[in-house]
């Protein structure tokens, strides 16, 4: 059995060193434009950033691949097929796309650049992965985050191509890459700009002793003294929905944590586990790489995960809000 990669977010050039010196097998990483679904002020990569990126995970026997991930805009094309041209031209190890029309420039353009669906492309079937592997070439698919260990084994079974999962972050309670409820709010499509919750659009007001947390017009969520405010996304705002209490009526805020699915997912022929977090500094990925890097060695050598307890209190430690999920790894709907 192959050991999964380890394939580490990197939001900055630091936080790429960081996931290479922490054991990262595979950076993915962005160009500072709308054709990257984390499009942020402060984050992201130059072309010459990159350059000295892929130099340093190469040196090292490592790999960075392009997250190229949003929705082109009609009739505007041309910044998504340069930013290809340019992952080709920079020698990236692989383009991760969701935009069909993009993938097939890819595949006509740059046969030889390696081809990811991401799983902002929600590909959730065999006959889904079939059809990419057989019209486009797709060497890898990001499997969306609503699937048992049973359900990815038997798609895992079936599929030609290679299988990506998600083991630790935050999650999007949408179809993935599909969520219009930012774009309701704030006047900017997520999958078109590749930006949630722009800053420009969050406002936080204090009223009668609550910190309103506010995106466009619409009040996200209310914290009390005592409590610690998080930042305005739709999809984990606190809503009161009928006579109810107020609650998190989408998605509580939690952090996926999948380590005690690694020896069940490697069985399944997973070979890599994708890390969430390219807004997230470089000491964050440093330890959560490091802590997968130590559970998925030692889960291949055999020993228990419990014999390495500490790998496992820094996860803990790392979640978002301090809370984490098994997500649909544990689910009990179908
Ligand atoms: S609102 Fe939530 S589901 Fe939608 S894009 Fe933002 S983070 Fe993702």
């Amino acid at each position: 059995m192959i050991i999964p990669e380890i394939v580490a977010p990197a939001g900055t050039p630091a936080a790429l060193v960081a996931a290479i010196d922490a054991g990262a097998d595979t950076v993915y990483c962005g160009f500072r434009d709308a054709t990257n679904a984390r499009n942020y002020p402060g984050l992201n990569f130059t072309p010459d950033d990159l350059v000295e990126g892929l130099a340093y995970a190469h040196a090292r026997g490592r790999k960075v691949n392009i997250a190229i991930n949003t929705y082109a805009s009609a009739g505007n094309t041309a910044l998504w097929h340069k930013a290809i041209d340019t992952a080709a031209d920079l020698g990236a190890d692989a383009v991760i796309m969701a935009d069909i029309g993009l993938i097939d420039y890819a595949a006509r353009r740059h046969p030889k650049l390696r081809r990811h669906l991401s799983v902002q492309g929600g590909a959730s079937t065999i006959s889904s992965i079939q059809f990419y592997y057989e019209a486009f070439g797709i060497a890898r698919m990001i499997l969306p985050r609503m699937f048992t260990v049973a359900e990815i084994a038997e798609l895992k079974s079936r599929a030609p191509i290679e299988i990506e999962c998600f083991i630790f972050g935050s999650m999007s309670p949408m179809t993935e890459g599909r969520c219009a409820m930012s774009a309701y709010a704030t006047g900017r499509s997520p999958n078109l700009s590749g930006v949630c919750s722009p800053a420009e659009c969050v406002r936080y007001d204090v009223e009668d002793d609550e910190l309103l947390c506010r995106l466009g017009d619409f009040v996200m969520n209310s914290f009390g003294p005592d409590e610690q405010a998080g930042y305005p996304t739709v999809c984990k705002g606190r809503y009161i929905v009928g006579d109810a209490e107020p609650s998190y009526a989408f998605e509580e805020p939690e952090c996926l944590n999948a380590a005690e699915y690694i020896g069940a997912m490697r069985a399944a022929g997973i070979c890599a586990f994708k890390i969430e977090g390219r807004q997230r500094g470089r000491f964050y990925v440093s330890e959560v790489v490091s802590a997968f890097r130590e559970l998925i060695d030692a889960e291949a050598r055999g020993e228990p995960a419990a014999r390495h307890a500490g790998a496992l209190q820094r996860l803990r430690r790392l979640a978002e809000g301090g809370e984490e999920t098994r997500g649909a790894f544990k689910k009990g709907w179908q």
